[in-house]
C-alpha cells in the first residue's frame, strides 16, 4: 500500500479547514486536505439539485462576514481571482397580511424610514441602536471572531474599560426577546428584529448570549450572495491551495488518527492507507469526530472526556424547500409598495411577535408548526444560476429556509422526517402562497427538500443538522468552545489541532475557527507569517480590549 507524506493533514474539506490549509499553503507547508465528499466546500455547496442548469446553493447562501473575514483579503479572490459579490440595497422585506411591511436596508436612515409607518420612537430607537453595534462590531465582535478566546472574565475585566463594548458585554445576561422588547415598542418591529436576532439559531428565550445580538442585528442587513453561488468560493480556496503547493484529496473514508507517543502522526483511512504528517494535524470535524471516532478516549485526560460527554447540538436546524419558478414572485405587498420588489430575502408567516416564539416552542416539543422562514430568489440577483435554452419555460430559482424546524420529531424522532418531509415541504408552500398568491402549483414546477436529517446525513460533523457543529450556548462558546482543553485551537496530544465551527469562533461562513487554528498552527511551528492581523484586531488590542 502506498504511504503519503505531508507536513500537515487537515480533515475537513469545508469553509474551516480549506482556509487553515490556504494560510499553512502558502507559509510553505505542504498540506493535504481530506475530504470525505466527492467535492470539497461543506457548508459552500452550489448542487444541480432542480433542474438541469440550475444552480442551487444547498447550504450556506448569505455571506455575513465579507467585510471582515481575513482570507477574502489575504487570498485575493476579488483581485486576483474572479470573486464577485452581489450585495442588494434591500436587504430583507417583512411583509404582513394586513399589507404593510417593514424593510431593512444597507444604509440604517432607510430602514429608520420604513420603521417610521409603525413607531417614530422605534424608527430613533433603530437609528442608536444600529449606530452602538456598528461600534461595537468595529470595536471587539468582528475582530474576536479572528483571534483566539481568553477565559470569560479575563475578558469581561477588558470589556469593561470602553463605554461601547461595557454596554455590549451587559446584554449577556438578556434573553435576545428582552433585548428586542427593550428597545422596541412595536409589535411588527419586534417580530422584525427578533427574527433578525435569532435566525442563526440563538433561542430567543436563552439567557447568557445576548452580547450576540448585536451582531445578529448587524450582520441582518450585510448579506452578500457569491456570484455563481457559494461552491465558487469552494473553488477558488482549492485553487488557492493547489497553486501554493498542497493539496486537496476528496473522497477520504477516515479510520483513525494516528497517534504514536502521544503525539499525532497522521491518519489512517479506512482502505488501509497512511497518510503522514510531520508537523501537524487540524480536525475541522465535531470534537465527537476527532476525539471519540478518530483518536479514542484512552488518548484523553478523563476531564476532557467528562467535557466531551457534555457537548450538545443544537436541536432545531434549518429545514429549506428549493424550488423551479416559471415566473418571479410577486407579493401581495408590491401592489402598494413596488419599491420592495427585487430585495435579497423576503421573511414571511410571522405576523407578530407572539407568531414567531410559538414557532420555537412548538419546534422545541418537536412539533412540525406552521410558521416563519425567509425566502430567496437568487436568479433575480444572479441570472447565471438559471442557464438554460432561452425558450425553457424555467426561469427562475427560489429558496425557502426555516430556521426553527426539530430535528428530533415527536413523531418518529429524526427518521421522521423521511416520511414528513413532502407534507411539511407543501404547508411551507402555502404559507408562501399568502403572501405571494402567483407562487403556486402552476409556478413551482419543481422542487428539492432538505430536512435536518439530510444535513445530517450529507454532513457527519453536522449532527443532529447541527450547522454549528455544536449548539450556541453560554457554557460552549468563547474559551470554552469546545471546552476549555481545547479552546485555543490546540489539543492535550502534541501537534493535533482542532479548527471546525465547533472551535471559536463557532458557526456560519465567517471562517474564523479555520484562521484561528492556522494562526495557532502557525505561531506553534515558527512559521513565518505572511498574512497581516485581521481588520480591528490591532486597534482592539492598543485599546486593551484583547
Ligand atoms: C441548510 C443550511 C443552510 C445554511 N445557510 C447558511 C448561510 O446562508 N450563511 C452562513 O453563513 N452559513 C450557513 N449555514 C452554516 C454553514 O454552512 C456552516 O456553519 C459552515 O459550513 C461550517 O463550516 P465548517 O468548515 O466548520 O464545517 P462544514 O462546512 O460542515 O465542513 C466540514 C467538512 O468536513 C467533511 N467531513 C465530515 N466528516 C468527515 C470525515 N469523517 N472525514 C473527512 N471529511 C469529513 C464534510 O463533508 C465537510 O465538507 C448553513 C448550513 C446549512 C446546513
Amino acid at each position: 500500500m502506498r504511504e503519503m507524506e505531508f507536513d500537515g493533514i487537515v480533515i475537513g474539506g469545508g469553509p474551516n479547514g480549506l482556509t487553515t490549509a490556504g494560510y499553512l499553503a502558502k507559509a510553505g507547508l505542504k498540506v493535504a486536505v481530506l475530504e470525505r465528499r466527492y467535492e470539497i466546500g461543506g457548508g459552500l455547496a452550489t448542487e444541480n439539485l432542480l433542474l438541469p442548469g440550475m444552480l442551487v446553493d444547498s447550504h450556506a447562501i448569505y455571506h455575513m462576514m465579507v467585510d471582515y473575514a481575513p482570507p477574502i483579503r489575504d487570498f485575493e479572490f476579488e483581485t486576483k481571482y474572479d470573486l464577485q459579490w452581489i450585495y442588494p440595497d434591500l436587504q430583507m422585506v417583512m411583509p404582513f397580511q394586513d399589507g404593510s411591511a417593514l424593510a431593512l436596508y444597507k444604509d440604517p436612515e432607510k430602514t429608520a424610514q420604513s420603521i417610521r409607518q409603525f413607531s417614530e420612537k422605534d424608527a430613533e430607537s433603530f437609528l442608536n441602536f444600529a449606530k452602538i453595534s456598528q461600534e461595537a462590531m468595529g470595536l471587539f465582535l468582528a475582530p474576536a471572531s479572528y483571534v483566539n478566546p481568553m477565559p470569560s472574565l479575563e475578558q469581561v475585566a477588558k470589556l469593561e474599560t470602553h463605554p461601547t463594548t461595557k454596554w455590549d458585554d451587559e446584554l449577556t445576561g438578556y434573553t435576545p426577546k428582552q433585548i428586542v422588547d427593550a428597545w422596541f415598542e412595536n409589535d411588527k418591529v419586534r417580530t422584525l428584529f427578533l427574527y433578525c436576532a435569532t435566525m442563526w439559531g440563538l433561542d430567543y428565550d436563552l439567557e447568557g448570549l445576548g452580547y450576540l445580538v448585536p451582531l445578529m442585528m448587524n450582520r441582518a442587513y450585510h448579506f452578500r450572495l457569491s456570484h455563481m453561488g457559494s461552491h465558487h468560493l469552494a473553488h477558488l480556496f482549492g485553487k488557492f491551495i493547489s497553486e501554493n503547493g498542497s493539496r486537496v484529496i476528496s473522497g477520504c473514508e477516515i479510520k483513525r488518527i494516528v497517534v504514536e507517543n502521544n503525539e499525532a502522526k497522521g491518519v489512517e483511512l479506512k482502505d488501509g492507507r497512511i497518510i503522514k504528517a510531520n508537523k501537524f494535524v487540524c480536525s475541522a470535524l465535531n470534537p465527537h469526530q476527532t476525539f471519540y471516532d478518530y483518536v479514542g478516549k484512552e488518548y484523553l485526560p478523563p476531564e476532557m472526556v467528562t467535557r466531551l460527554d457534555q457537548w450538545e447540538y443544537s436541536s432545531m436546524s434549518f429545514f429549506t424547500v428549493h424550488t423551479a419558478l416559471t415566473e418571479k414572485p410577486h407579493f401581495k405587498i408590491f401592489d402598494k409598495h413596488p419599491e420592495l420588489e427585487d430585495a435579497l430575502i423576503y421573511v414571511v408567516g410571522y405576523e407578530c411577535e407572539q407568531d414567531l416564539v410559538d414557532h420555537f416552542e412548538a419546534s422545541k416539543r418537536g412539533e412540525l408548526h406552521d410558521g416563519g422562514f425567509n425566502c430567496c430568489f437568487p436568479s433575480i440577483h444572479d441570472p447565471i444560476r438559471v442557464h438554460r435554452r432561452p425558450d425553457s419555460f424555467v426561469k427562475h430559482i427560489g429558496l425557502m429556509t426555516m430556521e426553527c424546524a426539530p430535528y428530533n420529531l415527536k413523531d418518529g424522532g429524526g427518521l421522521g422526517w423521511n416520511k414528513m418531509r413532502r407534507p411539511y415541504a407543501e404547508r411551507c408552500k402555502a404559507i408562501l402562497e399568502k403572501y405571494a398568491p402567483n407562487m403556486n402549483k402552476n409556478t413551482i414546477v419543481w422542487d428539492y427538500i432538505g430536512t435536518p436529517l439530510d444535513t445530517e446525513n450529507k454532513f457527519p460533523d453536522m449532527k443532529q443538522g447541527c450547522f454549528k457543529q455544536g449548539a450556541y450556548l453560554p457554557l460552549q462558546m468563547g474559551y470554552m468552545r469546545p471546552n476549555e482543553f481545547c479552546c485555543q485551537h490546540d489539543t492535550p496530544i502534541k501537534k493535533l489541532y482542532v479548527g471546525g465551527s465547533s472551535t471559536h469562533s463557532g458557526g456560519m461562513i465567517t471562517f474564523g475557527p479555520g484562521f484561528n487554528a492556522a494562526e495557532k498552527i502557525a505561531a506553534d511551528l515558527g512559521v513565518k507569517k505572511w498574512w497581516p492581523e485581521p481588520r480591528g484586531v490591532k486597534e482592539a488590542r492598543d485599546l486593551g480590549l484583547f
